[in-house]
């Protein structure tokens, strides 16, 4: 196995990026082509990406708990359940890999914060006292959703709201704030992008209650990095480089919920073996080869993409009709309400 700097690690994980962010833009562009047709019809019908629905990890959150009821997969943004389950699902495998190799918002924050350590040739670090709070925010957030979703939302609540022009056009609304951005919305991402420059994953580390969630379920992944100390020369490579600033060099195995599973850490070791990749067995750990991490996490992802599809519930069963008649009518400002 390679050890020591593994530049062909780190790259594996930016062609990973690279790949899904594309992805993104390509589902994001023909979204876009799908409602235009609908608010001008003489453009071609465009077919409506389904994987759009992960852009609606509240809807996914609802229909988690819907399913978990009723056994039911909510017909509306069925892709939005599916999406959700297998990121879910790859946290408590791979850890928060999703979030290190996956996410198009992780992936334009490290854009980001390279960009601000080239531009400004430092790395900046929170003050532990800012940092910590802040880093609460997440999970406080987190908490109001799932206590939201979880306990005040009923399935039978829930039916009314899926079948609401709301929640059928809670996707062309969600589109619509980036594309029709308000000021607020402009200098609220401008600052967040500002701070992402100088901080690394600014949103991430403090704001997104999606890796909150995936954190504290990575907590039960049984892969996990462990430094061996016998072999470590204490470089602090490894710390320098980690994403989540954990202090890998003075850990033993990495459980922390901030840990995004990006392998950077491995591939910066230039002591063969002081920093492995390893999973639980039994009551033990045993080493595996890191490439085993996006393999793993990669099919975990798309194992349920594969499921949606194959049961035939990948689709929402919002016929073009109805679509002719909601996508106009938000157009028009008349978007339905969300119920009580
Ligand atoms: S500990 Fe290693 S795998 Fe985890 S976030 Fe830091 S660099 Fe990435
Ligand atoms: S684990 Fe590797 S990178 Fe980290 S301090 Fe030890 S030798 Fe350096």
């Amino acid at each position: 196995m390679k050890s020591g700097n593994d530049r062909t690690l780190r790259f594996t994980r930016y062609a990973v990026q690279a790949f899904f962010m594309l992805v993104t833009l390509w589902i994001g562009w023909r979204f876009y082509g799908f409602v235009a047709h609908f608010e001008n019809p003489s453009l071609p019908q465009v077919e409506r990406p389904p994987s759009v629905d992960a852009f609606l990890p509240i809807g996914g959150l609802m229909a988690a708990k819907y399913f978990l009821f009723t056994g039911i997969v909510e017909p509306v943004h069925p892709a939005g359940f599916f999406l959700f389950a297998g990121i879910v699902t790859s946290a408590l495998v791979m850890k928060k890999g999703f979030c290190g190799w996956i996410c198009p918002v992780g992936t334009i924050s490290q854009l980001l914060w390279m960009a601000g350590e080239k531009i400004t040739g430092r790395r900046f670090v929170m003050p532990a006292w800012i940092d910590l709070p802040l880093r609460g925010v997440k999970y406080f957030l987190m908490f109001l959703f799932v206590m939201a979703i979880g306990i005040a939302m009923s399935p039978n609540m829930m039916v009314l709201f899926f079948l609401s022009d709301y929640y059928k056009t809670v996707d062309v609304l969600m589109m619509r704030f980036f594309t029709d951005m308000s000021t607020v919305t402009a200098w609220t991402l401008a600052a967040l992008g500002a701070l992402s420059l100088f901080y690394k994953n600014f949103w991430c580390r403090y704001l997104c209650p999606y890796g909150a969630l995936l954190g504290l379920a990575s907590m039960l992944s049984p892969f996990k990095i462990r430094r061996n100390d016998d072999k470590c020369v204490h470089c602090r490579a490894c710390s320098r480089h980690c994403p989540s600033q954990l202090e890998v060099e003075k850990l033993g195995v990495i459980s922390s919920p901030e840990c995004y599973g990006c392998l950077t850490c491995v591939s910066r070791c230039p002591s063969a073996g002081a920093l492995e990749m390893t999973v639980r067995v039994n009551e033990g750990r045993r080493k595996v080869n890191p490439y085993v991490a996006p393999v793993v996490l990669v099919a975990v992802f798309y194992a349920f993409i594969v499921l949606g599809m194959a049961t035939g519930k990948w689709q929402t069963a919002i016929p073009y009709e109805e679509y002719r008649r909601v996508i106009p009518a938000l157009s028009a400002g008349e978007p339905g309400e969300a119920p009580d």
